[in-house]
């Protein structure tokens, strides 16, 4: 143990020696990523909300065309809504894109367009928590702000040894006051963004590289003790809860009917094809028309079952049954969509759809 740098988990000289070891390491081992070019605040922000649930390698090329399409705030705040939408189809959590939207608003009409600098001012905007904004003001602005998301909650458990689960308060606080602590200092956006990169690519979830490539392995409390992997200490996932549901190709005309969802909730904006939930244990042929007359006010012809899709939503496991009809009889009515619109079936690429809707779509084809 005489070897190792251990000492008192938040000292002073340990923290000064832990941040100029991951400043050094990071300087010569940093992923060139593309908004790691950028010190544009307005860029940042963008990275760092496509990067909530969302790995690196995929959010790359949406950050380069979103950023080509909506270069500034300006260009963003006045865009029309189902243009940001088709710039982020893909993404997931559509609600990221909804408040982007509404931010870059409200940085025009609060913030005289500019994207603020402090932190208690990001989180103002519709979308900004506590990582996001702390991001922000760090990397963007130099502000020595924190930041705590996976990965420096595992660095942080490990090298402090943490066991407590983390998904008590207490412990959340713990983890944010630490890395509080080691955000004070030179440099804090290039510290919180070496901090989260070492969680990325070295003290990784399974087989993280402590020696010899970890350069705060003398520093590190678990590692130390011989368990490592073990931390960071989470609760068990609870399993998602399974979901029934029916849609339906209503045709019309050389049209089919589609369908937005409302503002708030699930899927929020998106379109897809009518239908609805189905009640616990029922049959969907049994209530597939019931179901389409209440929501969209059309009466089907001859429904007939044409399969079913699965999608696993974070908290849900939907399964939704497809159904195809030779039309319906009625005019459409709003029951709970924010709108409808028929259309060509090749042009349902173009409109905001989730992953399921799209499955759904293409079985149906
Ligand atoms: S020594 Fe291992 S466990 Fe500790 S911080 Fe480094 S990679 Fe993570």
């Amino acid at each position: 143990m005489t070897s190792l740098e251990l000492g008192p988990p938040t000292s002073r000289a340990r923290i000064r020696r832990l941040r100029e070891k991951l400043l050094g390491w990071y300087d010569t081992n940093h992923r060139d990523l593309p908004w790691r070019r950028s010190r544009d605040p307005y860029a940042i922000w963008i990275s760092e909300t496509m990067l909530q649930q969302t790995r690196v390698e995929t959010v790359i090329p949406y950050y380069e065309r979103f950023l080509a399409r909506f270069p500034d705030i300006e260009s963003l705040a006045t865009a029309d809504r189902d243009d940001v939408y088709e710039h982020w189809a893909g993404l997931g959590y559509y609600s990221r894109a909804r408040n982007l939207h509404n931010a870059a608003q409200m940085m025009v009409g609060d913030f005289e367009g500019r994207v603020p600098e402090q932190a208690e001012d990001l989180k103002k905007l519709p979308g900004v928590g506590r990582y996001t904004a702390g991001a922000v003001a760090s990397i963007a602005y130099g502000q020595p702000e924190a930041v705590v998301d996976g990965n420096v909650i595992r660095v942080l458990t490990r090298l402090l040894d943490i066991r407590s689960d983390v998904a008590q308060k207490n412990v959340v606080e713990r983890l944010w006051h630490e890395a509080g602590a080691l955000a004070l200092g030179e440099r804090p956006g290039d510290f919180n963004q070496a901090l989260m990169e070492l969680g990325a690519t070295v003290c990784t979830p399974r087989s993280p590289r402590c020696k010899p490539t970890c350069p705060l392995v003398r520093m590190c409390h678990s590692y130390a003790k011989g368990d490592v992997e073990s931390l960071p200490n989470k609760p068990k996932n609870k399993k998602p809860r399974p979901v029934e549901a029916v849609a339906v190709w209503i045709p019309r005309r050389e049209r089919i009917l589609t369908v937005q969802r409302p503002e708030t909730g699930l899927l929020a904006n998106l379109w897809e094809l009518p239908g609805g939930e189905l009640p616990p244990k029922a049959e969907a042929k049994d209530h597939v028309e019931q179901i389409v007359r209440e929501r969209v006010g059309l009466s089907l012809l001859s429904p007939t079952y044409a399969g079913t899709v699965e999608h696993v939503f974070t908290h849900l496991k939907m399964q939704l049954h497809l159904f195809r009809t030779a039309g319906a009889e009625g005019r459409v009515r709003n029951g709970g969509h924010q709108a409808h619109q028929w259309i060509a079936p090749d042009r349902f690429d173009d409109l905001p759809v989730s992953t399921l809707a799209r499955k759904a779509f293409e079985l149906l084809q």
